[in-house]
């Protein structure tokens, strides 16, 4: 028996072994990304429930590896967050949402675009200029742009984090916080935040009207949200029936795969074209 506990210490070092060189080599791959051109976004439509007409579409990214094949943001963002990548790869992002923005603006498409911004990003002392500015040199106008901060942006530096997304708000940004209800001390929080949006998490959206405990959840969010005076965005949405109850029960907005998947800028407006004509 003590033969095998040993065996089995070793398999266990071993394994943590390979994934601190797994990792490494990811950063390695990630320091090179931007340069190598293996970033894109993707763009996934809001839908507003009252109005059946897209408002707009959250910025997602998307890293193509030359060998590796798509890596999803959930293994890379990690990583790009501990070793402070994050603040060039999210400066590139909000870059190009902005020019894409830009392009569908002169296009005709006057749509609302939503950036992931985290917490990392916002700890950044320049980060306010920083999207100011960009937005300047693109010509979008504020109300346009809509940052995603999730709950972990308010928790190491409260004061800080309210001063920045209050100057952002001020110039006409909105504030949406993402992932809402997974996080730690949410009502704390969102009464001393500077924030329009509440999104709820696609992990109660999931089993909304199977599960009856999530589907008190949603509605908890919605009633707060409506109190608050606060729009409620529902992520994601996969079938008529959740979309049908989140409309009825008053959620404004929604996205998800019942209505597309998150698509290539080219694909996206294709799709507003053809969805708009139904
Ligand atoms: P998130 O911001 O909560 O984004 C929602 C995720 O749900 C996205 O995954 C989206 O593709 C996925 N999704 C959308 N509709 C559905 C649906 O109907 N069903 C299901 N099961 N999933 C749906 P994705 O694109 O893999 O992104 C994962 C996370 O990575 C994001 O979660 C966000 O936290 C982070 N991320 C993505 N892009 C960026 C970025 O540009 N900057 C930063 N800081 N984080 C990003
Ligand atoms: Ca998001
Ligand atoms: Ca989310
Ligand atoms: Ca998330």
């Amino acid at each position: 028996a003590k033969q095998k506990g040993q065996n089995h210490f070793q398999f266990y070092v071993a394994s943590i072994d390979k994934e601190i060189r797994d990792r490494k080599l990811l950063e390695k791959d990630l320091s090179k990304a931007l340069k190598n051109h293996e970033l894109y976004l993707v763009y996934q439509p809001q839908v507003n429930l009252e109005t059946g007409r897209i408002i707009g579409a959250e910025a997602l990214i998307r890293w193509q590896h030359p060998e590796r094949g798509l890596v999803p943001p959930d293994e890379f963002i990690p990583v790009a967050e501990a070793n402070g990548s994050i603040v060039e790869i999210g400066q590139w992002v909000l870059e190009q949402a902005c020019w894409q923005a830009a392009r569908w603006a002169s296009e005709g498409l006057a749509l609302r675009i939503a950036v992931n911004l985290s917490a990392v990003q916002l700890r950044q002392g320049t980060i306010v200029e920083d999207i100011l500015s960009t937005l300047a040199r693109h010509k979008i106008p504020a109300g346009r742009l809509e940052l995603e901060v999730t709950e972990t942006s308010f928790m190491t530096n409260l004061a800080d984090a309210v001063d920045k997304l209050r100057a952002l708000h001020r110039a006409g940004i909105s504030i949406a916080v993402d992932d809402f209800g997974t996080g730690y001390s949410s009502l704390t929080y969102l009464k001393q935040m500077p924030v329009q949006h509440l999104k709820i998490d696609k992990q109660f959206i999931r089993d909304l009207l199977v599960n009856e405990e999530d589907t008190r959840i949603a509605n908890t969010i919605i009633d707060l949200g409506r109190s608050l005076n606060l729009t409620v965005v529902a992520e994601g949405v996969e079938t008529a029936e959740q979309e049908y109850y989140l409309k009825q029960r008053g959620c404004k907005l929604a996205q998800g795969y019942y209505f597309s998947k998150p698509l290539p800028a080219r694909e996206f407006e294709t799709f507003v074209q053809s969805f708009h004509q139904k």
